[in-house]
């Protein structure tokens, strides 16, 4: 008997030397039983075969889908999926049927069921979304393990049920003023048109998407134009015994949402193979503190300022880790979280934005010479001990997780070993952006060291791009960051949480932003994989007449991505390789369409390579920032008093040869009317200035607001200062007489209150005398990036030695910034400025004009 494997559409064919490791190991198996069927379909070639049995052959089904009676939702989606693309491949429609029939030859059972037992085929012994793949001489299963998440009352089906209806019953249960951090939001794990809850097992589902990528298909995007099909008019029974077990157990990426109500982006979630932890993740701490009824109540519990006052004012305000009463808190709450929504696991993580007490209890816990990354990382962990071995008492099979993150990032000295109910997560536990070497082994060596603290595996967030659209004008392709990080951690970690940016319930910009979770993705199945595999088929498939020019592209933005924010000639070149990708292939097609949507993502990366390549003017003027750290300022490094009066040896110590700096017209660089001047200071990984504005008695400056985030501010008198680092351009942080702050981050838009999603955390002390008004402020900075919206993110600015700079050897590291005073409000508005601007310019905001700070 001859059977013709005819292939319509040749593009989707896979060379077996493109093919991936795991298609590989498919194509091997197959290969030793049969007459290389599978390999000819992916090539593309014509076969000719004998005694095959088909699921499809020559147009005509010959199998049909066999589920349980009542099959598991993994599995009843998963027969679905199965019949929808071998439609979508063949143009056949294969039944689904809950009994066996005598029309078709071919049995495929999906999901475990009476049927398939009786071929002694069960889900037993397997984990996770693990499966099964076998075959017969007339029969496939695909059985994976598929356990049915079930929520527990009370639970918000949409965002205003909760208020409305369910949180009077919570309030009741929790007899404290607790947030909830289960049952208000969990809705957004559920997906009510598909019936799927994210933390379902879904093996049965994955081993049907395994089938489907084997026969060629793949989702590289959200959406119709995101896939990939082969398209045949046969589909052989393969040959095929073999047992799947992703390499993670945890799968999780922030969006899309499995809830999205764009069915296209769930689907996406699903076909990749993503899932999620039930449990309380993430900053567990403020759901005993945020409350107002609690701060008003407990004050005692809230972090200590170094005036002196608790800081329970703010909604994210940190806890005094020393409080009995938040210990017996959050203990009380993670039982509660235990025994009535069932979590396996609680976090009793610090809230966001964490600041380390100043009680007489907390500050000398602090351990000020381990760094930024570790001042607070025996205070924090402790706490954290503590709560786990108490509930250790109660909950032994149940587990205490806190993150490695921002002060406490760094593992705990004085902890030998953590309990075993304690699990860890690193922020950034592997390196997400960049290539080098040393980030590399920084994140290795930092993995090494939690690791010789616990037994059990770690978990890691991954920040690509929080929460915000902070960062992501530069291309965002990191596969071979992926690969590396992911083939140095596979073993250490069973957790992988990609933030990702994102627009509502999808992919912020998918057409560029779908590689990487794509990628970690299919490493996540099968971390051996050779990513140039996979890329190379990505190419191929997704690109077409692109392929070349969108590796070129793509390669060298990702070695490049760094730079590309400050190199103007690498960003130029970075946009002639995409132009090059653009021409090649015809816009109609569907490649063309994809490139369209990467070349959408690249509006503002085009304008900031115009404005990069702009020489920033001569003749700007320069500041030197003093460095407390040298020796000569031992003794008066640390007299500074934050109360607005300048008047301490922080301050006065240096007065050669100009102490202070003095500030000129706006736009005439003449003297102003008001004089006013100020001193920069770096000391402790913050950057201090001091600044000193003089005004007539009869016209005292005008106060806007004395509320921070007020726009009021601006109505009255202020100072603007703006500051772009060697990382981050730029941030704007806006100061009254009062001490009003207003901080901003310029990268983003102002649109939809997105720049005011960060905050300087900066101090800020003012004094108003008679005839002038000062000001000392700190603001704190930080050199990594895991969290954009808080602190200025930037290097230590210096510059080179002058015969260094000479020589080539030394390269400076300016950071460029703008000083403006306002007297808005008096009768005559007066603006003078550290750098003036040109007569044509229309306001401040003049990154080019901005003048160069450093410390030497
Ligand atoms: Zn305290």
């Amino acid at each position: 008997m001859l059977h013709l494997v005819r292939v319509t559409e040749p593009a989707f064919g896979i060379p077996e030397e493109m093919a991936t490791t795991s298609d590989k190991r498919i194509i091997n198996t197959v290969f030793r039983f049969r007459c290389f069927l599978f390999v000819m379909i992916f090539a593309g070639f014509i076969n000719i075969g004998h005694s095959e049995q088909f699921i499809v052959e020559d147009g005509k089904t010959k199998a049909e889908i066999v589920l349980s009676t009542k099959p598991a939702r993994a599995a009843e989606f998963g027969a679905q999926e199965l019949q929808t693309y071998l439609e979508k491949i063949s143009g056949t429609r294969v039944k689904i049927v809950s009994e066996p029939t005598a029309d078709a030859l071919v049995k495929i059972y999906v999901g475990e069921s009476e049927h398939v037992k009786r071929l002694g085929i069960t889900a037993k012994g397997l984990k996770r979304d693990a499966f099964k793949m076998v075959s017969g001489a007339n029969w496939l299963a695909l059985v994976g393990n598929d356990l049915e998440f079930e929520p527990r009352e009370p639970w918000a089906r949409q965002h205003n049920q909760w208020a409305d209806e369910k949180q009077a019953e919570w309030e009741k249960l929790a007899g404290k003023p607790w947030m909830n951090p289960i049952g208000r939001s969990i809705y957004r794990d559920y997906n009510r048109q598909l019936d799927i809850w994210n933390f379902d097992h879904r093996g049965s589902l994955n081993a049907v998407y395994a089938f489907l990528r084997q026969l060629g298909v793949r989702w590289y995007m959200p959406g119709a134009l995101g896939e990939v099909l082969p398209r045949t008019t046969s589909v052989a029974l393969p040959q095929i015994n073999r047992t799947v077990t992703p390499d993670w157990e945890v799968r999780s990426i922030l969006r899309p949402l499995i809830s999205s109500n764009e069915l296209a982006d769930a689907l996406w979630y699903l076909r990749i193979g993503a899932n999620n932890q039930y449990a309380v993740l993430h900053h567990g701490q403020r759901y005993v503190t945020e409350h107002p009824d609690q701060r008003k109540a407990h004050p005692e519990y809230y972090a200590m300022l170094a005036n002196g006052k608790r800081d329970n004012s703010r909604k994210t305000a940190s806890a005094c880790l020393s409080s009995e009463g938040l210990f017996d808190e959050m203990v009380a709450f993670a039982r509660l979280m235990f025994d009535h929504y069932e979590v396996p696991m609680v976090s009793v993580m610090p809230h966001d934005g964490f600041t380390h007490c100043q009680c007489d209890l907390c500050r000398d816990q602090a351990t000020i010479q381990r760094g930024p990354s570790g001042i607070s990382s025996d205070y924090v962990w402790e706490f954290v001990v503590r709560v786990a071995n108490e509930l250790a008492k109660t909950h032994p099979d149940r587990k205490v997780f806190c993150g490695a993150y921002s002060t406490y990032r760094l593992p705990p000295l004085k902890i030998h070993k953590l309990p075993d109910n304690v699990l860890v997560q690193i922020t950034n536990g592997r390196p997400i952006r960049e290539l080098d070497d040393d980030a590399h082994q920084a994140a290795a060596s930092l993995r090494k060291q939690w690791r010789a603290k616990t037994n059990n595996p770690l978990s890691v967030t991954l920040n690509f791009s929080p929460f915000t659209h902070r960062g992501a004008w530069r291309p965002q392709y990191w596969p071979h960051v992926a690969d590396r990080g992911m083939k140095a951690s596979h073993g250490q970690t069973w957790r992988e949480d990609l933030q990702i940016s994102f627009e509502k319930g999808g992919l912020h910009h998918p057409g560029m932003s779908h590689l990487n979770p794509w990628v970690s993705s299919r490493l996540w199945w099968d971390v051996e994989q050779d990513v140039d595999v996979l890329l190379a088929e990505y190419y191929k498939l997704f690109y077409g007449p692109a392929a070349a020019e969108m590796k070129a592209f793509i390669k060298f933005s990702e070695k490049e991505y760094v730079r590309l924010g400050s190199n103007g000639e690498l960003a130029s070149h970075a946009l002639e390789l995409f132009d090059k990708a653009k021409a090649a292939a015809p816009s109609t097609s569907v490649y063309g369409k994809r490139i369209a949507l990467v070349d959408e993502f690249l509006t503002i990366f085009r304008s900031r390579s115009k404005q990069m390549n702009v020489p920033r003017p001569e003749g700007l003027p320069e500041y030197r920032l003093i460095d407390m750290g040298k020796d000569k300022w031992r003794d008066v490094r640390d007299s500074l008093k934050m109360d607005g009066k300048l008047d301490e040896k922080f301050w006065t110590a240096y007065n050669y040869p100009r102490p202070l700096r003095h500030l000129r017209h706006l736009r005439t660089a003449a003297k102003p009317k008001d004089a006013a001047e100020f001193m920069g200071r770096w000391w402790k990984s913050s950057l201090y200035f001091g600044v000193r504005c003089e005004f007539d008695p009869d016209q005292p400056p005008v106060t806007g607001s004395r509320k921070h985030h007020d726009p009021a501010i601006w109505q009255g008198e202020h100072l603007e200062l703006l500051i772009e680092t060697d990382k981050h351009s730029y941030y704007q942080i806006v100061i009254n007489p009062a001490g009003a702050v207003i901080d901003l981050d310029r990268s983003v838009t102002l649109k939809q209150g997105r720049a005011y999603e960060w905050s300087s955390q900066a101090e800020v002390a003012t004094h108003v005398g008679n005839d002038f008004w000062s000001v000392e402020i700190r603001l704190p900075v930080t050199t990594s990036d895991e969290d954009p919206l808080h602190q200025i993110i930037g290097n230590q600015p210096f510059e080179a030695k002058a015969e260094a700079r000479a020589s080539g050897k030394g390269t400076s590291l300016p950071w460029y910034f703008n000083l403006f005073r306002k007297r808005s409000g008096t009768e005559e508005v007066e603006t003078s400025s550290f750098s003036p601007l040109t007569e044509d310019a229309k306001s401040f905001h003049e990154p080019l004009r901005f003048g160069k700070i450093y410390v030497r």
